[in-house]
């Protein structure tokens, strides 16, 4: 993780987000960083030494809601208990938390990641621990690693439909499940393949 640091543009923000609160325990042990709560703001604040110039902040996914940074690193998303995605969750809540109810497994924790991983403005990391990525992870970069790259009319975050909005700059392509569970997916349209 350290190594993509020293990769960002100065003065970057950047949110490190975990499932639970203890995954910055593991960002505690890297070498040349180190982490201090603010008491004032209520932040966790993590620094890198060889990058002071860096924003990064420690948030779980719940936490992050709202929030954006330039670039999101999610952190501990191993493919084990009390990794992220978590496979300790409690399925009846999903019905409430999902509109349309579909019957995802792990569909709270499907939808935290998209949280996650829509905290970013630029760029999304995740961030494996020893090699070890979630299934979840994996299935998400297989299922749409490709589709993001083509022009189509599915979100390729959450599978909601993607729209025609008029934005303050114009108009956009934004995720149908914006209000649902806050996807922020958006995509420019294109005049052109030229314009790509
Ligand atoms: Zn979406």
């Amino acid at each position: 993780m350290a190594n993509k640091f020293d990769e960002l543009p100065k003065h970057a923000s950047v949110f490190l987000l975990g499932r639970y609160a203890f995954d910055i325990d593991k960002v505690k042990e890297t070498v040349g960083i180190s982490v201090r709560y603010d008491n004032k703001n209520d932040v966790t604040r993590v620094y890198y030494e060889s990058r002071p110039d860096l924003n990064i902040l420690f948030y779980t996914a719940h936490r992050s809601k709202g929030l954006q940074a330039d670039y999101v690193f999610i952190i501990n998303n191993k493919g084990k208990k009390m990794g992220f995605p978590s496979k300790v969750q409690n399925p009846p809540l999903v019905d409430m938390l999902l509109e349309n109810a579909e019957q995802y497994p792990y569909a709270e924790e499907r939808r935290l990641f998209y949280v996650a991983l829509t905290r970013a403005k630029r760029k999304v990391y995740l961030v494996t621990v020893e090699g070890n990525i979630s299934s979840f992870a994996r299935d998400m970069i297989n299922k749409y690693g490709e589709e993001m790259k083509k022009e189509e009319w599915s979100c390729p975050l959450c599978g909601g439909q993607l729209k025609r909005i008029k934005g303050r700059y114009g108009p956009f392509y934004g995720c149908s499940n914006y209000r649902s569970i806050g996807c922020r997916y958006t995509r420019k349209i294109r005049k052109s393949n030229a314009d790509t």
